[in-house]
């Protein structure tokens, strides 16, 4: 299973280095099993941690140039500097709040593809999209994979409801079940859900079938709240 945490814009330099440390010694310890960890701190973070092996630091965002003019971005030349080889794009947050086109996506993608990115590709619905029934679901998902290339083999799906994300709602593990398994008939790749998942429902959501992960915002700030969860999906 996979274990993602989006700090969003959440936690500092030092805050991050606490949060690492304490959670570097949980999984030394075998509290995570043989699980994945990703954490996406915000890019002020960064630095050259040494964390087990299972762990992986990666960006929320990355703007698709080596380096060059383009103010308040960050391009490749910064993110080699940390050895950064993982990135999340899409997120509904950069694509409903910051305003970004599919077009500016696929670019994104295209680029961080060409240098060999592990890439976590958010997809998700509004909730009135929700409301008019699975066929609308798919439809607007699939919008949302085109331009990408869903045979990339680092690449990484996390379908995350726009309606879920941040409200405390989360999708139900019918929605889920079935959202997931209709995906996974058009790509074949790890498909994490994402979406208010918090210590008390990572079991039952790690236990549908289609299911490799979840890639958590609010309750992976509080390290014992990531750390319990780390618990659950050990023994799942
Ligand atoms: C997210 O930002 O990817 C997310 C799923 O957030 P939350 O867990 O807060 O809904």
């Amino acid at each position: 299973m996979i274990i993602a945490a989006n700090f969003k814009t959440n936690h500092t330099r030092a805050s991050t280095k606490a949060y690492l440390d304490d959670l570097s010694a949980f999984i030394e310890s075998d509290g995570a099993g043989e699980n994945r960890v990703m954490i996406f701190p915000p890019y002020t973070a960064l630095d050259s941690f040494d964390l087990p092996s299972s762990v992986t630091i990666g960006v929320q965002n990355g703007y698709p140039a080596i380096k060059g003019s383009f103010t308040g971005e960050i391009g490749l030349e910064q993110l080699d500097e940390f050895s950064i080889s993982t990135i999340l794009i899409g997120h509904s947050e950069r694509r409903h709040i910051l305003g970004e086109s599919q077009e500016l996506i696929a670019q994104k993608f295209d680029f961080f593809k060409e240098k060999g990115f592990e890439i976590v590709y958010c997809i998700g619905e509004p909730k009135e999209v929700r409301e008019e029934g699975i066929e609308s679901v798919m439809r607007y998902n699939l919008s949302q994979l085109e331009g990408i290339d869903t045979n990339y083999e680092k690449l990484i799906i996390a379908y995350e409801p726009v309606w879920a994300i941040g409200t405390g709602l989360t999708a139900t593990n019918e929605q889920i079940d079935e959202t997931l398994s209709r995906l996974k008939e058009v790509v074949d790749v790890p498909l994490l859900y994402g979406g208010s998942v918090k210590p008390a429902n990572t079991k039952e959501i790690l236990s549908i079938k289609n299911c490799d992960g979840v890639l958590v915002g609010t309750a992976s700030w509080d390290v014992e709240s990531f750390k319990e969860m780390l618990s659950i999906a050990k023994g799942c």
